[in-house]
């Protein structure tokens, strides 16, 4: 396959701007890297976060995206796993150091020197990108296209999220009815849990989505839940969530908040953490994470609700997630 020496990206030239499209030159592997023929690349809140200003620190002018699906083209000179024409995923995890005290712990996710594909690395808005091979995860056919995206991250996050939980928790809610709770309910229900869907106030479609995808209840944020949970899981990014998901729990129950980014948490009486309930957030992944999930997803035969943009189309599909206007997930349909 003959690789062009330009391509389209869209491009991060500041933060609080939009996005330009760009023509850049393809970029090289390096020895340990692939070059991968970007098929789709999901939008994920994270990515508004970046372009918004409330992730500080992204290495500019960015190429954000980080829920990728290619093939692979080329591989640099120390490549063994894969080969040109593998479909993989590329995750927000790009790069760990091996060496730091918490990849040597097994926590890879809090590592040190990590680096973050889309945020400090250049990332899937693009026609191409490189990827560190080990951080590429081979992907079943199932996913070569754009309902494969949404898994990279959303999927993920949401697997993490809820591996958190005790495997007994039988009643679990999630607040904020979009791309990670779409699959991680699809997860829960495959492994016979019962999802309580909590949406923005008033949002009928996002409640009807969770129905029709099996939660046995779905509701405004505001109302009490109709049972107590053994299991909250939050990934609306809103700090006033953490309280009422608090309440919403029963004793010994954790409220797990899945997000990068959320609003200051409101002060709270002591009375609603007590008993044993507690918080917990969610940082990055690890690859075994991925591993699990991709199998999972495969064997539950895991669907996602996908709307499709253009890569041109990109700063349409964040300010329709900004706004909450689709049910499901963005992704750039790029070949
Ligand atoms: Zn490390
Ligand atoms: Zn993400």
């Amino acid at each position: 396959m003959q690789t062009p020496d330009t391509m389209r990206a869209m491009v991060l030239e500041q933060q609080k701007q939009p996005l330009v499209l760009k023509t850049l030159p393809v970029p090289s592997p390096a020895p340990q890297q692939v070059l991968i023929k970007i098929i789709a690349c999901g939008v994920c809140r994270t990515d508004l976060h970046i372009a918004d200003g409330e992730l500080m620190h992204p290495k500019l002018p960015l190429i954000v995206g980080h829920e990728i699906v290619g093939i692979v083209v080329q591989k640099g000179s120390y490549v063994s796993r894969l080969k040109e024409g593998d479909i993989v995923g590329v995750p927000w995890l790009g790069y760990t150091c091996g060496k730091c005290k918490y990849c040597l712990k097994g926590k890879e996710n809090l590592c040190e020197n990590a680096l973050f594909t889309g945020y400090t690395i250049d990332g899937g808005y693009a026609e191409y990108t490189i990827a560190y091979e080990a951080y590429c995860f081979p992907l079943h056919a199932m996913y070569a296209n754009a309902t494969g995206a949404p898994l990279m991250c959303a999927g993920l996050i949401g697997y993490r999220s809820y591996s958190m939980i005790d495997d007994n928790a039988e009643n679990i809610g999630i607040y904020g009815f979009g791309g990670a709770a779409h699959i991680l309910t699809q997860v829960a229900i495959y492994q016979h849990k019962k999802i309580y869907a909590f949406t923005r106030d008033g949002d009928i479609s996002a409640q009807q989505f969770a129905l029709s995808l099996g939660a046995v209840w779905a509701g405004d944020s505001s109302m009490p839940s109709p049972v107590k949970l053994d299991a909250a899981i939050i990934f609306a990014p809103v700090g006033s969530l953490v309280p009422k998901a608090l309440q919403d729990v029963d004793k010994g129950g954790i409220v797990v908040c899945g997000g990068i980014h959320m609003s200051d948490i409101p002060a709270f009486n002591y009375d609603i953490l007590w008993e044993e309930r507690s918080i917990q957030s969610v940082a990055n992944l690890t690859r075994k994470d991925g591993e699990e999930f991709l199998k999972l997803a495969a064997n539950a035969n895991i669907k996602t609700e996908t709307k499709l943009f253009a890569l041109q189309e990109a700063n349409e599909a964040l300010q329709e997630l900004r706004e909450g206007k689709f049910s499901g997930a963005a992704v750039l349909m790029i070949s």
